[in-house]
């Protein structure tokens, strides 16, 4: 049963592997905080004592990636770890990060919820503010939408077509819990099209990543890593939309339903929602204040 109260870490976290995008060896560490802070992120090369609110304000990029950023500084990839912490509930943190990306580590959640299983959490006396919504939202893009109707719990029903034959379409849905995303969601990789990786190798993405931890597919439909599951892809595109909607600072009812999605409709149907006037994100605000992205 999930908490109405708000959650924190009982120990610190540190965690240490190669980032997808810039190659590069990365490092985080994961503070607890009190109730009302939010989840807050520093960047320890740049501006360690800058916080950077993991929040749809912050967002500087969403090709391939959620980065934030707030005066220059910026921190990729932060959407693998946020959807861990979202789903496990831990609603106030302080992530400091060195390398300037998340790590990628397995390609998926289950290493980020493994190391929050291990630090433990705790459970602070102020309630959790929970977003509602009394009329549907949606973002549609073309063909690909996302759309957000009234709901009493969480539920997400997510399609996916690629030309690609080895991937194809691709459907599910889950009345998402705790349970569920553990059993179905916390393992499924990112994956990406070997055809495309020099276009995103010349635009500094993608220099990290290896065949365990992405799941890699060839022009001619070759697979180069075995799926865990026949809708890996759609799987991993609902672990990425959990983690782009926590960036409403508090957590989201609400049935969402796309086709073709991804970070650029997932947060702008957080920055949607956060601005209809129908669902609050009173805890965020209250940290952000007056601060300016
Ligand atoms: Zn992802």
């Amino acid at each position: 049963m999930e908490s109405i109260f708000q959650k924190t870490l009982k120990n610190e976290i540190f965690l240490r592997g190669r980032g997808l995008h810039t190659g590069l060896e990365c490092g985080l560490r994961i503070c607890p905080l009190n109730a009302g802070s939010g989840v807050i992120f520093f960047s320890e090369d740049m501006a360690p004592t800058m916080p950077i609110p993991a929040s749809w304000r912050f967002v500087r990029d969403v090709c391939h990636n959620v980065t934030l950023g707030r005066e220059g500084v910026r921190i990729r990839t932060v959407e693998h770890l946020l959807s861990a912490l979202a789903i496990l509930g831990v609603d106030n943190c302080a992530i400091h990060v060195t390398g300037g990306e998340v790590p990628l580590l397995g390609g998926a959640a289950q290493e980020f919820l493994d190391a929050i299983d291990a630090a433990g959490t705790i459970l602070f006396p102020g309630k959790r503010t929970v977003l509602r919504l009394s009329r549907p939202v949606w973002i549609d893009q073309g063909e690909r939408y996302l759309l957000a109707l009234p709901c009493e719990d969480f539920r997400v029903s997510c399609s996916i077509e690629f030309a690609n034959k080895a991937i194809g379409y691709q459907a599910c849905h889950f009345v998402v819990d705790e349970e569920v995303y553990r059993r179905g969601i916390a393992r499924a990789r990112t994956f990406g099209f070997a055809e495309d990786l020099e276009w995103m190798r010349e635009r500094g993405l993608a220099l990290g990543g290896d065949y365990d931890s992405v799941l890699l597919y060839a022009k001619d439909g070759s697979v180069k890593t075995e799926p865990r599951y026949a809708d890996e892809c759609a799987r991993h595109k609902v672990l990425d939309m959990i983690g782009d909607l926590s960036l409403l600072g508090s957590p989201l009812r609400a049935h969402i339903i796309g086709h073709k999605i991804g970070h650029s409709l997932s947060v702008a149907l957080a920055e949607k929602i956060a601005l209809s006037g129908d669902a609050r994100d009173s805890a965020m605000q209250e940290f952000c204040g007056s601060a300016q992205p």
